[in-house]
């Protein structure tokens, strides 16, 4: 069958799959990197470069890495990109190592199960900065918290959305792209 033909029998939700190359997903996890680097530095400078100071941000680090895997272990298993190079971050690919492919239809349910485990990263630097900003105004912390604004709720789902999952063929029953789209 020649492609106008193709093109005529395809539904308009069609997508074609794409497949992402390691810079892309390397690009595609960056804001998520950002931001636990910075979190992490709000941490340690926030509380003086103490002992505390490093705890908290060794801790907020783990909690971002555990973040990534807790979401690769329960919610990639159930997604259409499980194990494929179409997951446009790589994690589908790391997750089809760790445990077996999933039922699909469950993945909304998965995700709206599991995301609320890791939305505390995006509050911790910032309610925490907040503070450090209120007891002692350093003007160093206060454009920490603003670039880690505009890292983790503008450019982390902005690149999401337009170029990580713009083309996945379950947006339509993904919490995070279905609601946006209608
Ligand atoms: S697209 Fe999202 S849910 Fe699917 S495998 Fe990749 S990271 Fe996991």
């Amino acid at each position: 069958m020649n492609n106008n033909k193709i093109n005529k029998i395809i539904c308009k939700k069609y997508r074609p799959k794409q497949e992402y190359s390691h810079f892309q997903e390397f690009i595609d996890n960056l804001p998520y990197i950002i931001m636990t680097f910075l979190g992490a530095v709000i941490l340690l400078l926030g509380l003086g470069m103490s002992i505390w100071g490093w705890i908290a941000s060794g801790i907020y680090i783990i909690y971002g890495i555990v973040g990534a895997f807790w979401i690769i272990i329960f919610v990639c298993p159930y997604c259409n990109y499980y194990g494929t190079r179409s997951c446009p971050c790589g994690y589908g690919q790391i997750a089809e190592k760790l445990r077996p492919k999933k039922d699909e239809d469950r993945f909304m349910e998965k995700f709206k199960k599991h995301i609320p485990v890791i939305i505390p990263l995006w509050f911790i630097p910032i309610i925490a900065g907040g503070i450090f900003i209120i007891i002692n105004f350093y003007w160093w912390i206060l454009v920490l918290v603003i670039l880690f604004a505009i890292n983790s709720f503008i450019i982390l789902p902005l690149l999401s959305r337009k170029y990580g999952c713009a083309h996945c063929p379950q947006r339509e029953t993904c919490p995070w792209m279905g609601r946006r789209d209608r």
